[in-house]
């Protein structure tokens, strides 16, 4: 077993060249809702009595089994296939680069083919990181994100669209793929993914990869009903998270909509720092953010709301900080996530130092929360919380900072 940095077999870290993706010769079927499949399914001529039935079977082959080819699927007759196969495909957004970090931390840049012919090519990041008892897949709601919270590298991309509902869903496919995380298929042979009988590679999912998944709600809250569905990919609701830096009207439908869980990045305890921090607090301040978690439907002591606090250096991380972040918390269900901030090429921040966090953690920990502090993972490969940013950007970047020199 290696546990030295390296890329995987293939695909190769090869950079990819800056032209946007093609669109794709036939639609994918892959990410598809059930009633995307019913109209596919009718687009082919399949009768109407007919559809609900193979709108199961194209369910079950395509995310519990995670089939790659109609020819498989043997209990649809060989007209049927030879049809749908004519027609639509089961190919996988595209692959760019795999990497794969010291501690068994993955990253994907991934290409997602064009939409239509004004769209500049979408490119995304989406990581794996498999600890001792959970894998968890951090995936992608948006390409790039419009806010711009000072200490995150995504909000420094220009380039941004929603991705739609297949391509969030797409990522926890390719993911599946690669890990060997669908009945029948391997684990890389590099024992850094969890294994054993009965054992999930993926059994988490968090929406804290690049974008604001709250302004993409419809495509992520159909996303997660793909990836809950019991007949299909079969994720428990309660395994999956949805971050958000604040946008607050939309916090109850995630409660009504989705039912899954819900994690604020706060970052700060005044109004004046969280503006500069996160400036979308200059339209949705603390207050009615705060009160937006007291009503969320469905929390409780056993659903509790995740609060993300990542660790500046001198900038929001003292005892008193420690102190009105517990006072602000008074009669929330919540659970403290502490973040040790993961620098980025060009930032002005400084991750606070280790014995700062360690008090503020403690203060938080005396006052009867368990306050974790997040493990940076995958540093060495830029795939930890807030580094992500695509490759084409980075390129880009650097081929305007090579012009201006
Ligand atoms: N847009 C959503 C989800 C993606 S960001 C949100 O902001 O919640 C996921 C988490 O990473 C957020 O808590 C975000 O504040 C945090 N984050 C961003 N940049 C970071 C960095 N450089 N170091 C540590 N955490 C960071
Ligand atoms: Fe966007 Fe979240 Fe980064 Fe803020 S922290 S810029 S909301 S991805």
């Amino acid at each position: 077993m290696s546990l030295v940095a390296d890329t995987l077999a293939a695909p190769q870290r090869a950079m990819a060249p800056i032209v946007p993706a093609r669109a794709a010769a036939k639609p994918s079927l892959v990410g598809a809702t059930r009633g995307e499949l019913a109209e596919a399914l009718a687009a082919i001529g399949v009768p109407q009595r007919e559809i609900r039935m193979r709108v199961t079977q194209l369910w079950h082959w395509i995310y519990h089994h995670g089939i790659r080819d109609f020819a498989a699927m043997l209990n649809m007759s060989k007209h049927l296939r030879a049809a749908l196969a004519e027609r639509y495909s089961l190919e996988r957004p595209q692959i760019v680069t795999e990497q794969l970090s010291t501690d068994g931390t993955r990253k994907w840049l991934i290409r997602m083919p064009q939409l239509d012919t004004s769209d500049r090519g979408a490119e995304i990041e989406c990581v794996y990181i498999p600890e001792s008892d959970r894998g968890t897949l951090c995936v992608s709601s948006q390409v790039g994100c419009t806010l711009t919270c000072t200490f995150c590298h995504t909000g420094t991309q220009r380039l941004v669209r929603n991705l739609t509902t297949a391509e969030i869903a797409a990522q926890l496919i390719i993911a599946r793929d690669r890990l060997g995380d669908f009945p029948g298929l391997a684990r890389p042979d590099d024992g850094l993914v969890p294994a054993g009988e009965g054992v999930r590679a993926i059994s988490n999912i968090v929406f804290m990869g690049m974008g604001e998944p709250l302004y993409n709600f419809d495509n992520v809250r159909d996303a997660i009903e793909i990836m809950s569905d019991g007949d299909g990919l079969s994720l428990s609701k309660r395994r999956i998270t949805v971050s958000t830096s604040g946008v607050v009207p939309e916090i109850p439908r995630l409660g009504q909509e989705s039912g899954a869980m819900l994690a604020i990045s706060l970052h700060a305890v005044r109004d004046d720092l969280r503006n500069t921090l996160v400036p979308l607090n200059k339209k949705y301040p603390l207050a009615d953010l705060l009160e937006a978690c007291r009503t969320y439907p469905g929390a409780s002591n056993a659903r509790r709301i995740t609060f993300e606090y990542v660790m500046l250096k001198g900038v929001n991380d003292s005892p008193a900080e420690a102190r009105e972040l517990v006072r602000l918390l008074k009669r929330i269900p919540a659970k403290i996530n502490l973040i040790p901030f993961n620098p980025w090429p060009g930032t002005k921040y400084h991750c606070s130092d280790w014995d700062v966090i360690e008090r503020f953690s403690d203060i938080v920990f005396n006052a009867g929360y368990a306050s974790p502090v997040r493990t940076p993972r995958g540093r060495d490969i830029l795939a930890a919380c807030g580094q992500l940013k695509s490759e084409t950007e980075k390129v880009r970047a650097r081929a305007r900072m090579i012009g201006e020199g």
